[in-house]
């Protein structure tokens, strides 16, 4: 008999994962929790019944999220990360020695004990000495913290529940102020191919809020539609003006989705989504 995970992406839109073996299964006071053995994809990892990450194909979002901005920034030495609990997003960002300190504000602390057993792949993220792990709500976090950042990167669930209040724009600003005078936000920012709607209203709040914002993307075959979004947001840098290849130099031969030609393809509007957000 074939065991089968399957996400309902919406309600008339399914992706389905032929399962070898259920690892774990688990609820925390937020969310349930699941880790699967899955054939085409090796493990994946949901939250809610939604696909977070996949073995196969999470480097794509975790080099995607992380080097763009560190490739924009000439001294990007203290990093927030809210969301990530995973250690996906970390473990890209610590490849850049000109970091110094990663502080990880995570709210489920299910999320980071579930991958360091299951998903050495990116639980590796935490073994480095200039993380500092905080469990607690981001939108709680964010508002301590004044003139801080060098980079803040969101990585989080999707805009329900506890996450929802990661898109409003009242955030934005409370990420604004928490980035010292020339820092870059970044965060995921959906599937533009059916949340148009939500894609032009993430935008119309960045653009109140920062003064370079554009969306970039990337191609991750497990998310809905397969073509992702993330928001590039600066107080002073430019996503292409300000690109230095240099910055990867070190380990740019490790790195298996970001190049500098990818980055800079990445940040290629479609005409159509385009007119959504001009
Ligand atoms: N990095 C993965 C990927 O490849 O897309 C998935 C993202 S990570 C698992 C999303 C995390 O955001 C979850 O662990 C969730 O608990 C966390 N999260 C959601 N809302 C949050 C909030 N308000 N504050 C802190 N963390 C939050």
């Amino acid at each position: 008999m074939n065991l089968w995970f399957t996400e309902e992406q919406t309600d008339s839109l399914r992706l389905s994962f032929k399962v070898k073996k259920v690892l774990d299964y688990r609820k925390s006071k937020y969310q349930t929790l699941a880790v699967y053995e899955t054939e085409q994809y090796g493990r994946l990892f949901t939250l809610d019944n939604f696909v977070m990450l996949t073995e196969k194909d999470e480097f794509v979002y975790h080099e995607m999220i992380s080097h763009v901005a560190l490739s924009c920034h000439p001294s990007p030495e203290n990093i927030l990360v809210i969301g990530g609990g995973d250690g996906g997003t970390i473990r890209e960002i610590e490849r850049h020695s000109r970091v110094k300190k990663i502080t990880l504000v995570e709210i489920d602390e299910e999320v980071v004990n579930i991958s360091k057993q299951h998903l050495p792949f990116v639980a590796c993220g935490f073994n480095d000495k200039r993380v500092k792990v905080i469990i607690e709500d981001g939108i709680k976090y964010i508002k301590e913290h004044k003139n801080e950042y060098d980079i803040i990167v969101i990585d989080s669930t999707d805009p329900v529940a506890f996450a929802e209040g990661l898109f409003h724009t009242e955030f934005y600003q409370y990420v604004f102020d928490a980035l010292k005078e020339d820092g870059i936000m970044v965060a995921q920012t959906e599937y533009p191919f059916l949340k148009s709607d939500f894609f032009k209203q993430i935008y119309t709040s960045l653009k109140k809020v920062f003064p370079i914002v554009s969306p970039y993307f990337a191609f991750i075959p497990t998310y809905p539609t397969g073509m992702w979004s993330f928001a590039f947001a600066s107080k002073k840098y430019h996503y292409l003006k300000d690109l230095n290849p240099n910055f990867i130099s070190e380990f740019e031969n490790e790195l298996k989705y970001y190049s500098t030609e990818i980055h800079r393809g990445a940040f290629a509007i479609p005409p159509f989504l385009k007119k959504i957000i001009q």
